[in-house]
């Protein structure tokens, strides 16, 4: 969650192009790609082009151009993949306790199916 930002993390060699993403949706403040390991029939990634280690990060730290920016793409993706008539969850996992996995920030859109009650 917190600490100095890993240049070497996974989502950053994605979005250097170092190793390929199933791409879903880009703009000037995101990259959306589809999980590898999809916990529903749709499960993105919607992560920020700016390196923030955890929603901590970005949270306390980005402008607020910036925030709102990246919350504005995760709603136009939704919408892009066809949610909104049925809905969707929107979830990040920050830091230890959360179990996040990849240190770079990303929220996780899951939808397509009626979900488990949270938490999923
Ligand atoms: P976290 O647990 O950090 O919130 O979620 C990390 C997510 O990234 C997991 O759902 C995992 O399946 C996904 N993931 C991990 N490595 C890769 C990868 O190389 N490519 C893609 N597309 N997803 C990944």
């Amino acid at each position: 969650g917190k600490g100095p930002y890993d240049s070497q993390n996974i989502f950053a060699k994605i979005l250097r192009g170092e190793i390929p993403c199933a791409k879903v949706f880009e703009n000037d403040w995101v990259l959306a790609f589809n999980d590898i390991a999809p916990k529903a029939p749709v499960h993105v990634l919607i992560i920020p082009r700016n390196a923030y280690v955890s929603f901590m990060d970005f949270s306390s730290t980005a402008p607020a151009e910036e925030i709102a920016g990246v919350m504005q793409a995760a709603g136009e993706v939704a919408r892009h993949m066809g949610l909104e008539e049925n809905g969707y969850r929107l979830i990040t996992n920050a830091g230890r306790d959360s179990g996040q996995e990849v240190p770079h920030f990303h929220l996780h859109l899951l939808g397509g199916k009626a979900l488990p009650a949270f938490p999923i």
